[in-house]
């Protein structure tokens, strides 16, 4: 369905609550209404928005903000409704009525329009169930609006015969497939059907299987993170509570504690603009880097992403060493790995005590020491996620009650001898002892900005409405409410000027500005 709002009201749909507006608001709740729209009669330009959580309204935008609303329903007791899935074969007759739908769809528009398609969601009829069977759709193809999908790499692992009967009834396509696909995808691999496999593990299936879960674009990131933790999956939990959707997750490799969205990114399936077809697009030529992608430079406004597919895990694989984690865990009394970021097989689901017939306590493997049994509360993604909820929400203000875009500025990257400068006059300023707190990056020394803000004494700092946040120095506030994007724009130039000065280095926004 595609609604459309003239002159809409923006202050609800942004993060930091600017209030302003723009000409044309458009939201699509299908894959196909991407097809049905008349791009030239839209106004100018064309925006594609997810949560707004990192834009700032800089006035009242000209065109026309469209969402992607595409979403899957992560709510409670999800893990439940996967399993009353399988083997529902009334569903699997909707999944074709949905082909045939979607036949009808591609007969409209011609299939010649659709290049690529390549490993699509799933084929699951909005009304089924509110996670749906799935992966990815045949290549060459347009798939309908996506629900979740999961399934397993089956280089190593039969999955169980009901569910191969399954999937063979929903035409599901190999799923390693959509890690390789290339920009284009190739339609060769069309009708490549593979195995779909429920999203418990099967006793043949080791426990170091992936788990590929393709979410559609508009669906809130955190939910499925929370849903991943819940199912004893690996992948997401360090990027617990940051705000956005799982669209703009792959637009700006959203990261934390170490963890950031490519390291579990297998494909992108999105509209491409220039040519009018859906595409699949490989991670590895979306030119990923620090908060950054393709998508925000050379590909800017080309693409509309429409569903992710992440690589999950069912191997624990706890990334604990950034952050403080590892201290918060080990203060709870958890069970964390002396070293390395590896952990037992045991460890990965959920909350469950350890099973000794899985090797037990006190073993040590591949360097990594373990607590005795019955010590300590067992390490799992569940575990992880609250931690770093906890550690967050005492740090970053809380979309609900304070308008904020999370940390305002990147984190610079200077040479070693500029960093020998900063410590020199940091040393001045605080004494001979003192030291400046930094990380090893490619190409230099990251400095933290949030250090360089509060040397400048701007913690706390307050323009108008906006505020440089008491509690994280990076973030900027709304913290009247009323705040005006002069107020924001304000703030932040004073910022930028005071480091310049002291430092000699430009901050540059990790806010977008529209
Ligand atoms: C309190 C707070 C804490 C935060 N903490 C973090 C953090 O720890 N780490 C971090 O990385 N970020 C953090 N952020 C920033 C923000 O949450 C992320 O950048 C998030 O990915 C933005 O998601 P969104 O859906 O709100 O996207 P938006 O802000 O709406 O858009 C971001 C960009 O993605 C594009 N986009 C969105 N959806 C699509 C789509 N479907 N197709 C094509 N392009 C699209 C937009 O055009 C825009 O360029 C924080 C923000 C807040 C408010």
């Amino acid at each position: 369905m595609i609604t459309k709002q003239a002159q809409f009201d923006l202050s609800t749909r942004n993060t930091f609550r600017m209030k302003v507006s723009c000409a044309l608001y458009v939201e699509v709740t299908e894959e196909e209404d991407l097809l049905a729209i008349d791009w030239a009669s839209l106004p100018q330009p064309v925006f594609v928005m997810g949560g707004g959580s990192n834009l700032l309204f800089t006035g009242d935008f000209p065109g026309t903000v469209l969402h992607v609303a595409i979403c899957a329903d992560f709510s409670t007791n999800s893990s439940a409704k996967l399993d009353q899935v399988q083997g529902q074969a009334a569903k699997l007759d909707q999944v074709q009525d949905q082909a045939a739908k979607l036949d009808q769809v591609q007969g409209v528009f011609g299939r010649g329009q659709i290049l690529g398609g390549g490993p699509g969601p799933a084929s699951v009829p909005q009304n089924a169930v509110e996670c749906g069977i799935g992966g990815p759709g045949p290549r060459g193809e347009i798939g309908p609006s996506p629900k979740i999908g999961w399934t397993r790499s089956t280089s190593s692992c039969e999955p169980p015969s009901a569910a191969q009967s399954s999937a063979q009834t929903s035409s599901v396509s190999e799923p390693s497939s959509a890690a390789q696909s290339s920009a284009v995808a190739d339609p060769s691999s069309a009708g490549q059907s593979s195995d779909v496999a429920d999203p418990n593990i099967s006793p043949d299936c080791p426990d170091n299987a992936d788990v590929l879960v393709t979410v559609p674009a508009g669906t809130v990131f955190d939910d499925f993170c929370a849903w991943a933790a819940s199912e004893g999956l690996w992948g997401p939990e360090n990027l617990s509570l940051i705000p956005g959707e799982c669209g703009a997750s792959a637009v700006q490799n959203i990261g934390a504690y170490g963890v950031e969205a490519k390291d579990i990114i297998a494909d992108i399936r999105a509209y491409d603009r220039e040519t009018g077809s859906f595409v699949n697009i490989d991670p590895a030529t979306c030119g990923y880097g620090y908060r950054t992608s393709n998508f925000k430079t050379i590909w800017k406004g080309r693409y509309i992403i429409t569903a992710v597919t992440y690589r999950l895990s069912r191997t624990p694989q706890p990334k604990l060493d950034y952050g403080g984690l590892r201290k918060v865990l080990e203060d709870r009394g958890v069970a964390v790995p002396s070293s390395g970021t590896c952990a037992p097989p045991h460890m990965g689901r959920g909350r469950g005590p350890f099973p000794k017939e899985m090797g037990g306590a006190g073993v040590e493997r591949s360097g990594t020491e373990f607590p005795e049994e019955g010590t300590a509360t067992p390490l799992s993604a569940q575990i992880i996620r609250d931690a770093i909820i906890d550690i967050r929400r005492k740090k970053l203000p809380a979309v609900e009650e304070i308008g904020s875009a999370g940390s305002f500025f990147c984190n610079p990257v200077i040479s070693h001898e500029h960093f020998e400068r900063i410590v020199a006059i940091a040393k001045e300023d605080n004494g001979p002892e003192y030291a400046v707190p930094h990380y090893d990056a490619p190409g230099g020394i990251k400095v933290p900005a949030a250090w360089m803000i509060e040397q400048c004494g701007f913690k706390g700092r307050r323009n108008g409405g906006a505020q440089v946040y008491q509690n994280q120095p990076l973030v900027i506030v709304n913290a009247s409410g009323t705040a005006t994007p002069e107020d924001i724009i304000g703030l932040e130039q004073e910022v930028i000027k005071a480091i310049q000065t002291k430092y000699g280095i430009t901050l540059h926004p990790e806010v977008e500005h529209i």
